[in-house]
């Protein structure tokens, strides 16, 4: 019998992720490039959903809270729409076991 653990799903290893939350966010989106930009790429790339499209506001929500802080979203806005900081010291998220 095959005793290799399966690996873990996304869900499941999110799941090990803690965050401690700051009072403010550490992104910011131009929210006038959003509302011309032609694919919206953070929407899709990101692992978390951190940006979702207000289609009554016409803007991009950011729940900055769950973010990984990986970084994708600044690569992959062409626009340069998206202001990225790291969170203020001792908050943001908490990786276990590495
Ligand atoms: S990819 Fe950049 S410009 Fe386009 S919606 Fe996202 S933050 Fe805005
Ligand atoms: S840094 Fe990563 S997790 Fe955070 S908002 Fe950007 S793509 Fe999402």
């Amino acid at each position: 019998m095959d005793k290799t653990p399966k690996p873990l799903t996304l869900s499941e290893k999110l799941f090990l992720v803690r965050f401690r939350v700051d009072s403010t966010s550490h992104l910011a989106v131009n929210q006038e490039a959003c509302k011309a930009c032609a694919d919206r790429a953070c929407l899709t790339i990101c692992p978390t959903e951190v940006y979702r499209w207000d289609g009554a506001a016409s803007a991009v929500t950011v729940s900055y809270e769950g973010c990984l802080e990986c970084g994708t979203c600044r690569i992959a806005c062409a626009k340069g729409a998206l202001t990225w900081r790291n969170p203020s010291g001792g908050f943001g998220v908490c990786y276990r076991f590495g």
